[in-house]
């Protein structure tokens, strides 16, 4: 239970995932329930330093369509990244940590900026973008399931998602290539795809994300994260 919601059931061994997204409260109470009786532990959040981040020059319909056929397109597919959120594997490779999905990069935009797109005020960046040649392989951080795979989707451009349990999933925008497809297991290290600026990106580069259930988390975070004696 977080903050008095049920949202998760441990692993056959007990292990769990929580995320705190940038406009996390400043505590927040986890109650696990266990056969002994509840344990509670109370935490406090330090706040983000977020960042501003303009960027002008985009075409219009990336910023804010109105065109009906591209407003239904944008609806289906944002159905389609919902459903692929519903995943819930039963797996618990988060807790060997994650790498970094490119072997070197540049970070061009950090977690958490808000954005102001050709003027407008927009919803803050829920990724971390990797600047990296077009081309560069793009390596899964950590094992997972692939609950989409889609080589041209109107803002994401070349998108695949990646379920790695616990309600984790990992999304990896502007591909200019796919290698993974659907339901395919992948392990940490493997290649799924490459770096490209497909969709509403003004250069090669790979806009990294991740989601706690419905909350956007900061992936840089996690790795080279290890769980406390696990090693
Ligand atoms: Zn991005």
């Amino acid at each position: 239970m977080l903050d008095g919601q049920p949202v998760t059931t441990a692993s056959a061994a007990g292990w769990f995932f929580i995320g705190f997204d940038r406009d996390a409260p400043a505590s927040s109470e986890i109650r696990v329930d266990t056969p002994e009786g509840p344990l509670l532990r109370r935490l406090d959040i330090l706040p983000g330093d977020f960042d501003v981040q303009r960027i002008g020059g985009l075409p219009q319909d990336q910023v804010s369509p109105s065109d009906p056929v591209l407003l239904e397109r944008i609806g289906r597919e944002a159905a389609l990244k919902a459903a692929a959120l519903e995943s819930r594997l039963d797996a618990e490779g988060f807790t060997a940590g994650f790498e970094m999905p490119l072997d070197s990069w540049r970070l061009s935009a950090r977690f958490g900026g808000q954005r102001i797109l050709n003027g407008e005020a927009k919803r803050p960046h829920y990724g971390a973008d990797l600047a990296a040649p077009a081309g560069s392989v793009i390596r899964a951080p950590c094992e997972g399931l692939v609950t989409l795979a889609e080589p041209a989707m109107h803002f994401e451009g070349g998108l695949t998602m990646i379920d790695h349990g616990q309600g984790l999933t990992s999304f990896y925008l502007h591909q200019s290539r796919l290698d993974v497809a659907v339901g395919q297991q992948v392990v940490r290290g493997q290649a799924i795809g490459a770096v490209g600026m497909t969709g509403r990106a003004t250069g090669p580069h790979l806009c990294w994300r991740l989601k706690w259930r419905d909350r956007n988390l900061d992936p840089t975070l996690l790795s080279g994260f290890r769980v406390p004696g696990l090693g």
